[in-house]
């Protein structure tokens, strides 16, 4: 059942029931007592819907209704947005993410990530929805490696967008490495050929490659095998090729806290990947000027061997 008809009597089609499971990624308060709830649901995709009275310490299900949460909800079709009447909880993710800040954080760049790739309220968007509960139950079980989680979610939700980076073809002639190319380049699409390759491409490590690759295929084996480097430069090329296609910074993605051996993503100083060429002198065409603001990798970031001779 999508919608239930509307109940006999009522002069407006639209109003009427309907029932769907989904994802709570925010809150805005409205008024004294109630809240504007954005949920990704599993078959109506980003709804936003009034929950009223609960900020009232009495609501029912005010502490139901929290981010990360995964609930079962009831709403009424309304005029302009829709109004939360029951919620039963699922799965209530939060609980285990707020004592722990890695995984809170990581949660935190899910929910904003799925929140900004579902710019099309009702859209149906069960994919990443069913993608980001499997996320959540991740980082909420706790045996895995919450910066492991966010970058498999954030390349799967690009493939799912339709942003796919090129990992093992080259992303503009399509020819296969062997078994990767040498090269990345985030304006291109991703893994770029010899002939292809484009200034200011990145080098990335084979571990890196590979774990690109298991992270997007979900082969979890291969990504929990990988050390500290190949997993802080992934982190940094899944957020630059994200970044790039969402064109403005995830607010959340630059708190993610990378302790334990893979430091934070630090996107404002560039990957830190080795870039196989100098990047000096006047801007090629697609850069942005001095002064103007980043986006993607930036090519002038630190790096770690052949331009340290400056
Ligand atoms: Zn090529």
């Amino acid at each position: 059942m999508v919608h239930a008809p509307p109940p006999s009597g009522c002069d407006d089609e639209r109003v009427g029931f309907y029932r769907d499971t989904g994802v709570v990624l925010r809150l805005q308060k409205l008024g004294e007592a109630d809240r504007i709830v954005t949920v990704l649901t599993h078959r109506h995709g980003k709804v936003r819907a009034v929950a009223k009275g609960v900020r009232r310490t009495s609501s029912r299900f005010g502490a139901r209704l929290e981010p990360f949460g995964h609930v079962d909800l009831q709403l009424h079709t309304g005029r302009s947005l829709d109004i939360v009447t029951q919620v039963q909880t699922i799965d209530a993710f939060g609980g285990d993410l707020t004592g722990d800040y890695p995984r809170y954080t990581a949660g935190c760049a899910l929910l904003e990530t799925a929140d900004r790739l579902t710019s099309e309220e009702g859209e149906p968007a069960r994919e990443l929805f069913l993608l980001l509960v499997g996320a959540l139950r991740g980082l909420a079980g706790g045996t895995r490696d919450p910066y492991l989680v966010l970058d498999a979610f954030l390349l799967r939700a690009m493939v799912i967008a339709g942003w796919a980076p090129a990992i093992t073809e080259c992303a503009r002639c399509g020819t296969e490495g062997a078994p990767y190319h040498r090269r990345f380049s985030v304006p291109a699409g991703g893994a770029v050929c010899e002939p292809c390759r484009p200034s200011g491409a990145v080098v990335p490590s084979e571990p890196t490659w590979r774990l690109l690759e298991a992270l997007r295929d979900g082969d979890w084996a291969t990504a929990e095998g990988t050390d500290g480097a190949a997993r802080r430069d992934t982190a940094g090329l899944v957020a630059a090729h994200l970044q790039w296609h969402l064109e403005r910074t995830l607010r959340s993605l630059p708190l993610v806290d990378r302790r334990g051996g893979v430091p934070r993503v630090d996107l404002a100083a560039g990957t830190g990947l080795e870039v196989d060429e100098p990047s000096d002198g006047p801007p090629r065409a697609g850069e942005p000027a001095e002064g103007a603001p980043r986006r993607a990798v930036p090519t002038d970031g630190p790096l770690r061997s052949e331009r340290v001779a400056r």
